[in-house]
């Protein structure tokens, strides 16, 4: 599969500096923000500092201190945002997933009960 980065996706323009963001958590190869509008009281958006359109580009084609950075990211957010009791983590991906930033990123929700997981 061909993965086509477009670098004038938002979350580029984020990582550029062209656009703010509330940084929660920001290493070597990752950068953790708030969504601009968050769906609970805890939502995190984490996204490689690498051109990646989708998790499995990401997956297919990142380094592995690409990927253990990610990961990294991901565990600090769960502790500076404090979802003990749980959440949820979702990479929507291309039509079927109804993604709409076509750089990779993965929402962390929590903060709330969620109910299931697929409502349709
Ligand atoms: P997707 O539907 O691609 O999985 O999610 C994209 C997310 O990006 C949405 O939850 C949306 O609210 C968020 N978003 C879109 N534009 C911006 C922005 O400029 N800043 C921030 N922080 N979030 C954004």
């Amino acid at each position: 599969m061909e993965y086509a980065y477009d670098d004038q996706n938002i979350f580029a323009k984020i990582l550029r500096g062209e656009i703010p963001n509330k940084t929660v958590y920001e290493n070597d190869h990752a950068l953790a923000f708030e969504d601009i509008a968050p769906q609970a009281p805890v939502h995190v958006l984490i996204i490689p500092k690498g051109a990646y359109v989708s998790l499995d580009h990401f997956a297919r084609d990142a380094s592995p201190e690409e990927q253990v950075g990610f990961m990294q990211a991901l565990a600090e957010v769960c502790r500076i945002t404090d979802v003990a009791q749980g959440f949820r983590s979702i990479s929507n991906t291309r039509v079927h997933g109804v993604q709409d930033v076509p750089h990779y990123h993965m929402h962390i929700l929590g903060g709330r009960q969620l109910g299931r997981m697929l409502q349709g």
